[in-house]
């Protein structure tokens, strides 16, 4: 299968890196949001972020031109209809993705395959709302995406043979280096992930230390690249207190359950770096 058209559904965090690493490795992309203005910011930031790479010598001016060119913006689902493979890539909210897929099943060619780049919620259960189990996958990227090399790929109780052979196949002709994992709640990446995250969180609220104390902790102590409560902020704290809710109903394990700080931030706004405060403020850098 030669997947040479994609569509990627929501423009935001994830979305916009998927577009912009597949329009790279030379993929037609529709890039589908239901906000405008979301939809806007989505090609401004694959934009800039070409901009940097150029900037920095890994691509050249004529990538850049490419990339953008192949990248065709919509605030409808209708142009999924060309597409062999969409990648959604909307909120973290279970009934979103089931409704999306209802509505991809019905507009995708019979043969596309359908990926959900969640972080958490069931392959399985998303691939029961359509009338094509066998071609309906996980492909997390990690954020930013034209930075990190690993996709998990999350193979449901119905996904075929040759369907997680075309995305781990395509994830390595982009670049990235694919992981093929089971259906279960948070897959690995965030089955780890997300509980060391949600004690970051616990840690700051039991005033334990200050926020920046606690990343200095894990990066110089550990090893870890950021610290996690800066990398929560760069995950969006939305997401992440979605993906706990996810884990702690289907595992059932109150060693899951969101800390209070978290949904207080997430109530107040404070999502991270995508509204320039989270435990950090990123105010101050713009
Ligand atoms: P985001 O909030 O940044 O972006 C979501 C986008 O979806 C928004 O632009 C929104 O306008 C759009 N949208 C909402 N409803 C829509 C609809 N009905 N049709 C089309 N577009 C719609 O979220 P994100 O951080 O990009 O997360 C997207 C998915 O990727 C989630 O499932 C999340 O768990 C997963 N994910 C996130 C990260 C991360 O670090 N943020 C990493 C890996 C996976």
């Amino acid at each position: 299968m030669t997947i040479n058209r994609v569509a990627v559904v929501g423009a935001g965090t994830m979305g916009n890196g998927i577009a912009h690493v597949c329009a790279l490795a030379g993929l037609e992309v529709v890039l589908a949001d239901s906000d405008p203005d979301a939809l806007d910011r989505g090609v401004a930031t694959v934009g800039r972020n070409l901009e940097r790479q150029l900037s920095k010598g890994r691509i050249d001016a004529a990538d850049r031109d490419g990339a953008l060119e192949r990248i065709e913006p919509a605030t409808g689902l209708e142009r999924v209809g060309q597409a062999v493979l969409v990648v959604e890539a909307v909120p973290e909210i279970a009934e979103l993705k089931y409704e999306i897929f209802e509505q991809l099943d019905r507009l995708a060619p019979p043969g596309a395959i359908l990926a959900s780049n969640t972080s958490s919620i069931s392959i399985t259960a998303i691939a029961a709302r359509t009338r094509r189990p066998g071609k309906v996958i996980g492909m997390h990227f990690m954020n930013p995406v034209p930075v990190m090399k690993l996709v998990e790929v999350i193979r449901g109780l119905r996904t075929d043979d040759d369907t997680t052979e075309a995305v781990m196949s395509l994830s390595r002709s982009l670049g990235k280096v694919p992981v093929e994992v089971r259906d279960f709640p948070g897959f690995v990446s965030n089955r780890i992930l997300a509980p060391m995250i949600n004690e970051a969180v616990f840690a700051l609220m039991e005033g334990v230390a200050e926020a920046d104390a606690i990343d200095t902790v894990m990066k110089l102590g550990m090893n870890h690249p950021m610290g996690p409560l800066a990398l929560a902020d760069l995950i969006g704290l939305d997401t992440c207190l979605n993906i706990l809710e996810v884990l702690h109903r289907e595992l059932g394990d109150d060693r899951y359950r969101p800390c209070p700080l978290l949904r207080q931030y997430v109530a107040a706004g404070w999502l991270g770096r995508k509204s320039g405060r989270g435990f950090h403020d990123y105010n101050r850098d713009r």
